[in-house]
């Protein structure tokens, strides 16, 4: 049984995390935490379940040796110390929160590979994101103009979104940094032409009613690709959620992206 504590249990993904939890035999929803977290929040997700779970409001609380696995869905500006505390009491960490920088993955990594416990941050847990990504990849070898929409619901605090900064990293992996349009083009209005990675642009949508969806959009000569995934509910993010929970553990380093586990 692997014990696992969630933590932004309050919000939207943590919400549907702790009933994933619950429900999948292999697990034990042993505690959440949530800044603001009172007792009759988890009751209200689990009202139903005589379940024995701690709810943590104060991190330095945790009985950390009584938790394997760390899922995190809490906030771009949390994140970064809630893996940090995880890796330092042996728990290994399964991260959905997106917004850690460049610079703090790298740091993470570091304590992760010292004391040689698996972690995961994954931009995004849905399958057909992965594969947006990988085919994405495959597809600029040949096509290497590309631009990138992402859509998301308008509570999204950061811009762009980790999946589509993802891709436009694998992107690069195969393809030559180039500045793509007209080298002489100006913007009327400030970001017209959205944010800029190797010369790839990126624009981001948020708008009410959307969940997370993602264009890719390849330009040739005389011909055109557009790969597109759609996430219309949360549920499609827990599938990829519990093969982390489950397997995390077996490895001794901290990993970007859910394909590194398929
Ligand atoms: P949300 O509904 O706002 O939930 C976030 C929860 O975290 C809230 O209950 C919030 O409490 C709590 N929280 C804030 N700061 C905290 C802290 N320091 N310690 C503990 N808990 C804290 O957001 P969401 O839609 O669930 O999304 C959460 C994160 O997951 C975002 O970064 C989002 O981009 C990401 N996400 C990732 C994926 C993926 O597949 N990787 C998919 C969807 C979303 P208060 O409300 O009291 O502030």
């Amino acid at each position: 049984m692997i014990n696992v504590l969630v933590a932004g249990f309050k919000g939207k993904m943590g919400a549907t995390t702790v009933q994933m939890i619950i429900d999948n035999p292999k697990f034990k929803l042993t505690a959440v935490y949530d800044l603001k977290a009172q007792e009759k929040n988890l009751n209200e997700l689990i009202e139903y379940q005589n379940q024995d779970v701690i709810v943590y409001r104060d991190k330095e609380e945790i009985a950390t040796d009584k938790i394997d696995v760390w899922v995190d869905f809490t906030h771009p500006s949390a994140v970064f110390e809630n893996v940090k505390f995880a890796l330092e009491h042996g728990i290994s960490p399964v991260v959905g929160t997106t917004g850690l920088t460049a610079q703090q993955v790298t740091q993470l990594q570091e304590i992760a590979s010292q004391r040689k416990i698996g972690g995961l941050i994954a931009p995004n847990f849905g399958i057909s994101a992965v594969l947006l990504m990988q085919f994405a990849k495959q597809a600029a070898k040949y096509l290497p103009d590309v631009e990138i929409i992402e859509m998301h619901h308008d509570n999204k605090l950061d811009a762009p979104s980790g999946t589509a900064l993802n891709t436009a990293k694998m992107i690069a992996e195969v393809r030559q940094e180039h500045i793509q349009g007209n080298p002489q083009e100006t913007e009327l209005l400030p970001g017209a032409r959205g944010a800029d990675y190797q010369g790839m642009k990126i624009h981001a949508i948020r708008l009410p009613g959307y969940v997370a969806h993602e264009q890719v959009l390849f330009g040739g000569k005389g011909e055109a690709l557009t790969i597109r995934q759609d996430s219309f509910d949360r549920i499609s993010f827990m599938s990829g959620v519990a093969v982390a929970v489950e397997k995390i553990q077996k490895y001794q380093e901290l990993m970007v992206g859910l394909e590194n586990i398929l």
